[in-house]
Protein backbone atom coordinates (compact mmCIF):
# COMPACT_ATOMS: atom_id res chain seq x y z
CA UNK A 1 0.00 0.00 0.00
CA UNK A 2 1.32 3.62 -0.97
CA UNK A 3 1.87 5.99 1.81
CA UNK A 4 1.69 9.12 1.26
CA UNK A 5 3.70 11.41 3.92
CA UNK A 6 2.61 15.13 4.17
CA UNK A 7 5.72 17.72 3.39
CA UNK A 8 6.22 21.28 4.74
CA UNK A 9 6.83 24.17 3.09
CA UNK A 10 10.26 24.28 3.80
CA UNK A 11 10.52 20.56 2.67
CA UNK A 12 8.48 21.02 -0.56
CA UNK A 13 11.01 22.91 -1.99
CA UNK A 14 13.50 21.96 -0.71
CA UNK A 15 15.17 25.61 0.82
CA UNK A 16 17.19 23.39 3.56
CA UNK A 17 19.11 21.41 0.72
CA UNK A 18 19.27 24.34 -1.75
CA UNK A 19 21.11 26.40 1.31
CA UNK A 20 23.39 23.37 2.47
CA UNK A 21 24.75 23.39 -1.75
CA UNK A 22 24.91 27.21 -1.54
CA UNK A 23 27.15 27.40 1.52
CA UNK A 24 29.48 24.79 -0.05
CA UNK A 25 29.32 26.64 -3.33
CA UNK A 26 29.98 30.12 -1.59
CA UNK A 27 33.07 28.51 1.12
CA UNK A 28 35.04 26.95 -1.97
CA UNK A 29 34.52 30.07 -4.47
CA UNK A 30 35.94 32.14 -1.77
CA UNK A 31 38.08 30.24 0.49
CA UNK A 32 38.67 26.76 -1.75
CA UNK A 33 42.52 26.06 -3.34
CA UNK A 34 42.13 26.96 -7.15
CA UNK A 35 42.73 24.34 -9.35
CA UNK A 36 42.32 25.47 -12.45
CA UNK A 37 45.12 27.36 -14.97
CA UNK A 38 45.62 29.92 -17.09
CA UNK A 39 45.77 27.84 -20.42
CA UNK A 40 47.68 28.93 -22.29
CA UNK A 41 50.11 31.31 -20.48
CA UNK A 42 49.96 28.69 -18.37
CA UNK A 43 51.36 25.62 -18.38
CA UNK A 44 51.45 22.26 -16.56
CA UNK A 45 54.05 19.99 -16.09
CA UNK A 46 53.10 16.68 -16.77
CA UNK A 47 55.03 13.57 -15.24
CA UNK A 48 57.66 12.35 -17.96
CA UNK A 49 55.73 8.93 -17.72
CA UNK A 50 53.28 11.14 -19.88
CA UNK A 51 52.61 9.48 -23.18
CA UNK A 52 52.13 12.21 -26.17
CA UNK A 53 53.54 12.42 -29.68
CA UNK A 54 55.80 10.31 -31.12
CA UNK A 55 59.07 10.70 -32.06
CA UNK A 56 62.01 8.52 -34.01
CA UNK A 57 64.94 8.98 -32.21
CA UNK A 58 68.47 9.52 -33.92
CA UNK A 59 71.72 8.60 -33.58
CA UNK A 60 74.52 10.64 -35.76
CA UNK A 61 71.64 12.13 -38.58
CA UNK A 62 70.44 8.27 -38.88
CA UNK A 63 67.17 6.96 -37.39
CA UNK A 64 67.58 4.45 -35.10
CA UNK A 65 64.78 2.43 -36.80
CA UNK A 66 66.01 -0.97 -38.28
CA UNK A 67 62.23 -1.37 -39.79
CA UNK A 68 62.07 -4.85 -37.71
CA UNK A 69 58.59 -4.72 -37.54
CA UNK A 70 57.48 -5.27 -34.13
CA UNK A 71 56.03 -1.67 -33.57
CA UNK A 72 53.07 -1.93 -36.24
CA UNK A 73 52.91 -5.93 -34.69
CA UNK A 74 51.80 -4.71 -31.25
CA UNK A 75 49.97 -1.64 -32.26
CA UNK A 76 46.43 -2.58 -31.11
CA UNK A 77 45.01 -0.01 -33.27
CA UNK A 78 47.00 -0.99 -36.10
CA UNK A 79 48.13 3.04 -37.18
CA UNK A 80 51.87 2.47 -37.80
CA UNK A 81 52.59 1.62 -41.59
CA UNK A 82 56.59 1.14 -42.14
CA UNK A 83 57.88 -0.21 -45.36
CA UNK A 84 61.37 -1.62 -45.26
CA UNK A 85 64.19 -0.66 -47.69
CA UNK A 86 67.60 -1.89 -47.60
CA UNK A 87 70.89 0.14 -47.55
CA UNK A 88 74.32 -0.54 -49.36
CA UNK A 89 75.68 -1.94 -45.89
CA UNK A 90 72.71 -4.22 -46.19
CA UNK A 91 71.32 -2.26 -42.88
CA UNK A 92 67.60 -2.01 -42.76
CA UNK A 93 65.75 1.60 -42.51
CA UNK A 94 62.51 2.22 -42.81
CA UNK A 95 61.73 3.87 -46.30
CA UNK A 96 58.38 5.15 -45.21
CA UNK A 97 57.31 5.33 -41.13
CA UNK A 98 53.84 6.81 -40.91
CA UNK A 99 51.48 6.39 -37.26
CA UNK A 100 47.58 7.60 -38.29
CA UNK A 101 47.64 9.45 -34.80
CA UNK A 102 43.70 9.56 -35.22
CA UNK A 103 43.43 6.11 -34.03
CA UNK A 104 46.39 6.03 -32.10
CA UNK A 105 45.63 5.23 -28.34
CA UNK A 106 48.72 6.25 -27.15
CA UNK A 107 49.37 3.02 -25.09
CA UNK A 108 52.67 3.17 -25.09
CA UNK A 109 53.25 -0.75 -26.63
CA UNK A 110 55.21 0.57 -29.85
CA UNK A 111 57.65 2.33 -27.42
CA UNK A 112 57.70 -0.93 -24.97
CA UNK A 113 58.62 -3.65 -27.61
CA UNK A 114 61.09 -1.33 -29.97
CA UNK A 115 64.29 -3.16 -29.56
CA UNK A 116 66.24 -0.28 -31.18
CA UNK A 117 65.10 2.40 -28.71
CA UNK A 118 63.85 4.38 -31.76
CA UNK A 119 60.74 5.10 -31.45
CA UNK A 120 59.01 7.12 -28.49
CA UNK A 121 56.45 9.00 -26.82
CA UNK A 122 57.22 12.84 -25.66
CA UNK A 123 54.99 14.80 -23.30
CA UNK A 124 53.85 17.06 -25.81
CA UNK A 125 50.22 16.59 -25.72
CA UNK A 126 49.15 19.59 -28.29
CA UNK A 127 48.76 17.95 -30.99
CA UNK A 128 45.05 19.21 -31.85
CA UNK A 129 44.40 19.89 -35.69
CA UNK A 130 41.25 20.57 -37.87
CA UNK A 131 42.20 17.84 -40.54
CA UNK A 132 43.34 14.06 -40.28
CA UNK A 133 46.75 13.71 -39.08
CA UNK A 134 49.36 11.41 -40.67
CA UNK A 135 52.52 11.47 -39.12
CA UNK A 136 55.48 10.40 -41.62
CA UNK A 137 58.92 9.89 -40.82
CA UNK A 138 60.45 13.32 -41.11
CA UNK A 139 58.12 14.72 -38.71
CA UNK A 140 58.90 12.42 -36.30
CA UNK A 141 62.75 12.65 -36.77
CA UNK A 142 62.20 16.45 -36.10
CA UNK A 143 59.77 16.06 -33.44
CA UNK A 144 62.99 14.63 -30.97
CA UNK A 145 64.58 18.13 -30.90
CA UNK A 146 60.98 19.25 -28.63
CA UNK A 147 61.51 16.37 -26.19
S1 LIG B 1 50.95 4.25 -28.66
FE1 LIG B 1 49.84 2.30 -28.87
S2 LIG B 1 48.20 2.72 -30.32
FE2 LIG B 1 49.68 4.40 -30.52
S3 LIG B 1 51.05 3.80 -32.15
FE3 LIG B 1 51.98 3.08 -30.25
S4 LIG B 1 51.23 0.97 -29.99
FE4 LIG B 1 49.93 1.97 -31.52
S1 LIG C 1 60.57 1.68 -34.38
FE1 LIG C 1 61.60 0.02 -33.27
S2 LIG C 1 60.06 -1.62 -33.17
FE2 LIG C 1 59.38 -0.18 -34.75
S3 LIG C 1 60.19 -1.03 -36.64
FE3 LIG C 1 61.69 0.46 -35.89
S4 LIG C 1 63.15 -0.74 -34.69
FE4 LIG C 1 61.33 -2.02 -34.97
Amino acid sequence: MLVKHKRGLFQRFYVVELLKGLTITMKNMLFGKTVTIQYPEERRNYSGRFRGMHYIKATNGVENCTACMLCPTVCPAECIHIEAGERPDKEKYPVKFEIDVLRCCFCGMCEEACPKDAIKLSTIYEMSTEHREVYEKDYLLEQRGNK
